[in-house]
């Protein structure tokens, strides 16, 4: 591989929608993606973008068509219960674009089709990211061979190999376990409990979730508390809601989740930066992606602003972000401690009936 002017490490919301961005602006970047293809593995399951983020940053890609054929408005309702199955809250959404939920797989289907041919480059595990002699970036792969470049982007998710270019900061573990169980097929009696959007069932330190895909079929995944972790952390609900977990198949996976320190900066460095989880890894309470993409666009501005100081270009883009994205992790890490908490049930109905939560 030559040298390239800016190489983009992974291709996920944040890495593509940065190469796009780029070049609507007439510039040209390489994402480097470790997956073999893209339909390499599944991407999980759907999304929802903010208006001010994840939808502002398609909008501006100018990809706002494309994002509303793939939307799914519908996907915002929630129905949420308890262990009981009696129905706490039953939010049914207008069907707007306040927050619509799009599939992983087709947002990355139409970022892929929106750049040249040839701006990803499957198959690239990066090892490693050092310094040449002449204070530029290069990267080692995971295959042995070497690249350079003159601007280096990690958008290259929690476990970033260009982060230690720039700080010594690793995720810690957050406290919770997730656990994806399968899917339930749309035409199963257990799939008709969720609804159009999701369901949560909240017990103490345990959330149930189902979430409908855009095939009609519910995802269903179970979040604890680590100290709820064990052989059976439903025991004692009723079979009504269990039902959803006993129907669920598919390979078990599961992860325990870690994050970033809130608030995490690091002087800047020449012809190197981070966007996305890379560089604030937060709970995953549905700020994630939506940053990432509003990172990926911002610095895209920046570099098109400053076509001849990159590194101008990453400072303003460092400030911004570090500023924009410290309370957002805050808040997150607020919300998943409130929902894996031992009151959640009462504060997310008092969450959505608009009243104040955590007494
Ligand atoms: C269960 C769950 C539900 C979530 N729900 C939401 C939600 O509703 N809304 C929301 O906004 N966020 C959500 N998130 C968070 C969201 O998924 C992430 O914040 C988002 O994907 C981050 O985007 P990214 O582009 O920074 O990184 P990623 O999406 O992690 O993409 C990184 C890319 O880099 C590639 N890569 C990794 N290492 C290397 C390497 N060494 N070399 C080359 N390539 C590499 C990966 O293959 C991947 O393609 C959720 C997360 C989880 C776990």
């Amino acid at each position: 591989m030559t040298d390239m002017r800016i190489a983009i490490v992974g291709g996920g919301p944040g890495g593509l929608v940065l190469a796009r961005v780029l070049h609507r602006h007439g510039i040209a970047a390489t994402v480097l993606e470790a997956d073999p293809s893209p339909t390499a593995r599944p991407q999980g399951g759907s999304l929802d973008l903010h208006p001010e983020s994840g939808q502002r940053a398609l909008r501006e890609a100018g990809l706002e068509r494309q994002f509303r054929a793939v939307a799914r408005p519908e996907g915002q309702d929630l129905r949420i219960l308890d262990p009981t199955g009696a129905v706490l809250v039953e939010h049914t959404s207008a069907d707007d674009m306040a927050r619509p939920e799009v599939e992983r797989t087709g947002l990355r289907d139409l970022l892929l089709d929106s750049l040249p041919a040839g701006t990803v480059v499957w198959g690239h595990r990066l090892d490693r990211a050092d310094t040449r002699p002449d204070g530029t970036p290069r990267l080692t792969f995971a295959d042995g061979t070497t690249a350079g470049c003159d601007v280096l982007v990690g958008a290259d998710g929690a476990w970033s190999r260009v982060r230690p270019l720039l700080t010594d900061a690793v995720p810690q573990p957050s406290g919770k376990i997730g656990i994806d169980l399968g899917a339930v097929a749309a035409d199963h009696p257990a799939a008709d409990l969720v609804g159009r959007g999701s369901l949560w069932v909240i017990g103490d330190g345990v959330v149930l979730s189902g979430q409908r895909a855009a095939d009609g079929t519910v995802r269903v995944h179970l979040s604890l508390r680590a100290d709820r972790d064990g052989p059976d952390p439903t025991a004692g609900w009723s079979s009504t809601v269990t039902a959803l977990a006993d129907a669920a198949e598919g390979p078990v996976v599961r992860r325990s989740h870690a994050v970033l320190p809130v608030g995490l900066t690091w002087a800047p460095q020449p012809c190197v930066t981070l966007l996305g989880d890379a560089a604030h890894l937060m709970p995953s309470v549905g700020e994630g992606a939506n940053q990432a993409m509003l990172d990926a666009l911002e610095l895209g501005l920046a570099i098109a602003a400053h076509r001849t100081d990159p590194d101008a270009a990453i400072r303003r883009y460092e400030q911004e972000m570090f500023a924009r994205t410290a309370p957002i992790a805050a808040r997150c890490a607020a919300v998943e401690s409130m929902m894996l908490g031992p009151t959640a049930a009462a504060d997310m109905t008092r969450f959505f009936a608009g009243g104040p939560v955590g007494s």
